[in-house]
């Protein structure tokens, strides 16, 4: 629970109902409060024209204002652009905006990608005769660095500083939008930044909400991704408060526990079979799909025994998965798999009948250490295959 109080760019509209029928201001003005932070985008209470002078005094006494402060925005020549973000206490984190990449063919399929939806395919034929539409994901943190430990990964190695609150994770979001470009189109959110999104379940839950919220952001829950390391308690808690409407990445990263403990320490504490159950039971709607994430790392998790035991793991599961080959990080002497090796880690899923794609990575050039942050972007084995 929290100990300070909740910040107002983290309170829901009936949270503003209450405090502020407590004050005797009009029951409308608590929608037009949320209205002005979540849809509009404005945290500076002068500027709420349309509240009275009094209410915008107590909002501002109250704290309201900009959370986040863009330090330096790096540009790829992709068009993959990440922020960083410096958060009032001084510590800085890491969003990345990540427009499709335009192609035939490419564009749905990047978009089916990060979201985990299935159905993304049916929408696009829809909206194909729409004005033309640049997608962007946001790929957005949930802590300052991560507890997890995992050993291929720059947040993992640094260790946790804190948990984001609510307003810093949607706070992301809202200056994402701010910061998109002319024909550009907010479409995915993806908890894939820094931090592990359950084990900072309470602040991940109420962002979750914010977002998705029709008087704000409004995204569409299957639209929005967590990716967790496999907190299995905490993936039944998402399932069951959310009707398992929010889409599911797991990062499995090996199909045997004396693997995946070696490179997540957190596989000691909720083995495969913990794992695999939770996801059983995870309340996804018809048609939809788990994400599995398999970080592939040269001599670690790589070999075609691993894919045949991971074919065998995932059977009957509804799911796809995503091969990321290791992005190298500064803290690590591991690294990716050659191609060849990648290439036949996925023909092996492949054959099983799986989808299964491989990531490849979007704004090298930019990437600093982060290596989670600037992945994204798939093919098809059967595209390429076919040219
Ligand atoms: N903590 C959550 C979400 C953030 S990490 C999780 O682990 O799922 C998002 C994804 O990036 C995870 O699948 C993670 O394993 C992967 N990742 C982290 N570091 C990486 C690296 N150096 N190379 C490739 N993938 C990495
Ligand atoms: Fe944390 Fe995810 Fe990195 Fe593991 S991969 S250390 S869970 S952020």
């Amino acid at each position: 629970m929290r100990s300070t109080p909740l910040h107002p760019v983290a309170r829901l509209p009936e949270e503003w109902s209450v405090s502020l029928a407590a004050r005797g201001e009009r029951s409308f003005t608590a929608k037009q409060v949320f209205q002005w932070i979540h849809r509009r985008g404005v945290l500076d209470p002068a500027a709420m024209t349309n509240l009275p002078a009094r209410l915008r005094e107590h909002l501002a006494a109250e704290g309201l204002g900009e959370v986040l402060t863009p330090e330096r925005v790096h540009r790829s020549e992709d068009g993959t652009r990440k922020l960083l973000l410096r958060l009032r206490d001084g510590a800085t984190i890491e969003t990345v905006l990540l427009p499709s990449v335009s192609g035939p063919g490419s564009h749905a399929q990047l978009d089916a990608d990060a979201a985990a939806a299935d159905d993304e395919d049916d929408d696009a034929a829809a909206e194909a005769d729409a004005a033309p539409r640049v997608r962007v994901t946001q790929c957005i943190s949930t802590q300052v660095g991560c507890a997890m430990g995992c050993g291929f990964c720059a947040s993992g190695v640094a260790g946790l500083k804190r948990h984001l609150g609510a307003e810093e994770i949607a706070g992301q979001v809202l200056l994402g939008r701010a910061m998109l470009e002319e024909g550009e189109e907010l479409r995915n959110v993806v908890y894939m930044g820094m931090g592990e999104p359950l084990h900072n379940y309470e602040a991940t839950a109420r962002s979750l909400r914010l977002l998705t919220h029709p008087e704000g952001i409004n995204l569409s829950t299957r639209r929005v991704t967590v990716s967790t390391s496999g907190l299995v308690p905490e993936i039944a808690r998402l399932g069951a408060d959310f009707g398992g409407q929010i889409a599911l990445a797991i990062s499995l990263h090996a199909a045997d526990d004396e693997t995946r403990s070696a490179l997540m320490p957190i596989n000691r504490k909720h083995p495969l079979d913990e794992l695999l159950a939770a996801l059983r039971a995870y309340p996804l709607p018809r048609r939809r799909r788990i994400t599995i994430e398999y970080t592939l790392v040269a001599g670690q998790n790589d070999d075609p025994a691993e894919a045949r035991r991971l074919a065998k793991l995932l059977r009957g599961l509804p799911v796809k998965i995503n091969l990321i080959p290791m992005n190298p990080i500064e803290a690590s002497s591991l690294g990716p798999p050659a191609q060849e090796r990648v290439a036949a880690f996925q023909e092996v899923l492949t054959q099983a009948g799986y989808s299964c794609f491989v990531r490849r990575r979007r704004g090298d050039d930019v990437s600093a250490a982060c290596g989670q942050l600037v992945l994204l972007g798939a093919k098809p084995k059967v595209r390429r295959a076919l040219g």
